[in-house]
């Protein structure tokens, strides 16, 4: 049996056809424009494919309360054509198969907990550190949504005694996505980060706010373990400098044999860069079951 998978990013669409054992058969990608040129774009690749279900992880904020009448909506994003978009409706009456939808990190989240770094924990998150900062959160055998889904790129945290930079984001004068993300890196230093100087303060600073975020995650969430992924994570060296921020910022306050072997505790993503592609796939399948036993519209 095939499924689709559509991860929905703010520049480009990718899509995918799978199976429920996580390989990927086929994937291509298109820009992101405004939905009245990229749906039909989407609908046409999928149409000619024999799937059965198809999961969309998307950018956001979304609608994923299913008694809301806006369930399957792109709700209040700054991309101003997609806002209040059903994408979920859109695409399930034009392909009349059950439609799984989540966050694009959540997405990434359930990727890693299905078949990477995340399979063999009870529990975990993943973190993605790019445009913006997205936590997915994996406990008890299911993505963690809450009243809306959880937008802890947006916790608040302390500036660094050596940093005067006002932060990127919009809402908040110091959450770690406004200090931390890939815009706040080149918007402070004027180039990204990969081009940062090896040891430098810069760099020190950047897993500072990281550390900070993740030991708010630790202490609220418990985590089994912590994937770190998105595109300044490409910047190897920034790992470690996390991990040792991480166990000083902690301070002893927890002791657990996980968080003493903190390699294996905080950890890169591992699908080399499908996580969230895959994690479609599984939005897909765990859509197609929950369809089987209980096909009412939603
Ligand atoms: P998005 O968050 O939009 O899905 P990415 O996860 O690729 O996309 O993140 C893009 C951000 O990551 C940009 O701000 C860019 O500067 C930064 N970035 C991309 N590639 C690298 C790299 N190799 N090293 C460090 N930073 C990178
Ligand atoms: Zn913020």
């Amino acid at each position: 049996m095939l499924f689709g998978a559509l991860e929905a990013g703010g520049t480009k669409m990718v899509m995918a056809i799978g199976t429920e054992r996580g390989e990927i058969l086929e994937q291509t990608s298109i820009p992101t424009r405004t939905p009245s040129v990229t749906i039909p774009e989407i609908i046409e690749y999928f149409k000619s494919k024999d799937i059965i279900a198809i999961g969309i992880g998307s950018f956001g904020p979304i609608d994923l309360d299913r008694t809301s009448k806006t369930y399957g909506y792109i709700t209040s994003t700054p991309k101003l054509d997609w806002v209040n978009y059903n994408i979920v409706g859109t695409i399930r009456n034009a392909l009349n198969i059950p439609v799984g939808f989540d966050t694009d990190v959540n997405a990434a989240a359930l990727g890693e907990a299905s078949w990477g770094s995340l399979a063999e924990v009870p529990s975990g998150i993943y973190i993605t550190v790019g445009t913006g900062i997205g936590v997915g959160a994996y406990v008890n055998e299911g993505l963690l949504h809450g009243m809306l889904h959880p937008e802890a790129g947006h916790v608040l945290i302390s500036r660094h005694p050596d940093d005067s930079f006002d932060g990127v984001c919009p809402y908040h004068s110091n959450c770690l996505e406004g200090f931390a993300s890939g815009p706040s890196i080149v918007k402070r230093y004027g180039k990204k980060a990969d081009e940062l100087e090896v040891g430098s303060k810069a760099l020190e600073i950047e897993a500072y706010y990281l550390a900070q975020g993740i030991v708010n995650y630790i202490l609220t969430l418990s985590p089994h373990r912590i994937v770190l992924g998105g595109g300044v994570m490409n910047r190897e060296d920034l790992l470690p400098l996390i991990r040792k921020q991480v166990v000083q910022l902690m301070n002893g306050y927890i002791r657990t044999d996980r968080l003493n072997d903190i390699d294996k505790y905080i950890v890169p993503a591992s699908l080399g860069g499908n996580q969230g592609i895959l994690g479609c796939i599984k939005l897909a399948v765990l859509e197609n079951s929950h369809y089987h036993l209980d096909p009412r519209p939603i």
